[in-house]
């Protein structure tokens, strides 16, 4: 099978019936390490809802994971008067249980297409798009093939070159990639950020995108798989371990783009985070718990210091047209 399916079934096998998250898991994300990040994430939303003067917009988060960053964002959203629906996109039964826990008035959507038609979309996804399948194709010295997983009996699964794919369907600039290169494309992502962005153009919004990625096209194999936070092989054990592939953000911009919204960044996940006041968020948060000053001292350093998640991450916004210049992007 092509590794975009491979990529897709493992993940939707993994993702269905455990929650990865946390020390005891596979790895932590954002909104796990300190609610100090939900609550920017919802800050830097309804700053720029009541700036753009719309009054009731739809909530909306991709893969929520265990709904902590929806559920400190709308803490933090009601503490200047806003109180949105929340849409969770999300496929996964046992993690829309979590989510359900979290945020206890969410309704969920298997798809994009379900979500409200009527109202302004205020959507963020972090570390959604890097779990979304990616295709894989490899130049070789008589033209492009398309990379496979295969299987015998004798060396379990493993990449293998599968069927040429004829040049005249590539973006011109991959053309000129050298012999051995690698190309990844995400076409499921980009057209989940195609559909989306067509409805915040029509309904008014703004889509956040925060995610490992790298500005293409570039060339190079970025499919990883990790279990108990260590990096492992993505061609065994298929749907125990976590696959993520890195985002293109040129592709995701120039997508949203095409859709007709204007897009800022992206830019450093540490810098749009003290750029929205992180340090402060940081300090009063220490003030009212002098115990766990150091503790979160620390997390505010892992969610933006440099070498972790704060120059390793990126952050992407989109917004529809007449919308304001959203925060944090300089
Ligand atoms: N945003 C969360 C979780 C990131 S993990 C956090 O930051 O902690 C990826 C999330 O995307 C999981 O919730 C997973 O179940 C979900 N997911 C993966 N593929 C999906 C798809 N095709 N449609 C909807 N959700 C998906």
């Amino acid at each position: 099978m092509p590794v975009w399916r491979w990529m897709e079934l493992a993940n939707a096998r993994y993702y269905a019936g455990r929650d990865p998250f946390g020390a005891d898991g596979d790895f932590i994300t954002a909104p796990e390490v300190s609610q100090m990040f939900g609550e920017l994430v919802g800050l830097w939303a309804a700053d720029l809802v009541l700036r753009a003067g719309t009054g009731d917009a739809a909530w909306v988060e991709l893969g929520p994971g265990r709904g902590t960053l929806t559920r400190d964002a709308l803490a933090a959203m009601a503490g200047v008067g806003l109180t949105p629906d929340a849409h969770l996109v999300e496929t996964s039964p046992a993690l829309r249980r979590a989510q359900g826990r979290a945020v206890p008035t969410a309704r969920w959507h298997d798809e994009v297409d379900t979500l409200p038609t009527d109202q302004p979309l205020l959507v963020v996804a972090n570390e959604f798009f890097d779990a979304l399948p990616v295709q894989q194709l490899v130049r070789e010295a008589a033209g492009w093939r398309e990379r496979q997983v295969d299987h015998s009996a004798s060396d379990g699964f493993r990449p293998v070159v599968g069927p040429a794919v004829a040049e005249a369907t590539l973006p011109e600039p991959v053309r000129r990639a050298p012999i051995g290169a690698v190309w990844e494309s995400a076409p499921a992502g980009l057209t989940i950020a195609r559909r989306l962005g067509e409805r915040i153009a029509q309904q008014g919004g703004a889509l956040l995108a925060i995610d490992y990625g790298y500005e293409g096209p570039a060339w190079g194999d970025t499919l990883q798989a990790v279990r108990a936070h260590e990096p492992v092989s993505p061609w065994e054990e298929p749907g125990e371990r976590d696959l993520t592939a890195h985002v293109d953000f040129a592709a995701l911009s120039e997508t949203l783009a095409g859709a007709g919204l204007s897009v800022q960044g992206p830019v450093g996940q540490g810098e749009w985070l003290e750029r929205l006041g992180l340090g402060p968020r940081a300090h009063a948060l220490a003030r009212a718990n002098p115990e766990r000053t150091d503790e979160i001292a620390g997390q505010a350093e892992r969610l933006a210091g440099e070498g972790e998640m704060g120059t390793l991450f990126r952050v992407l916004a989109a917004r529809a047209p007449g919308w304001p210049e959203a925060e944090g992007f300089g």
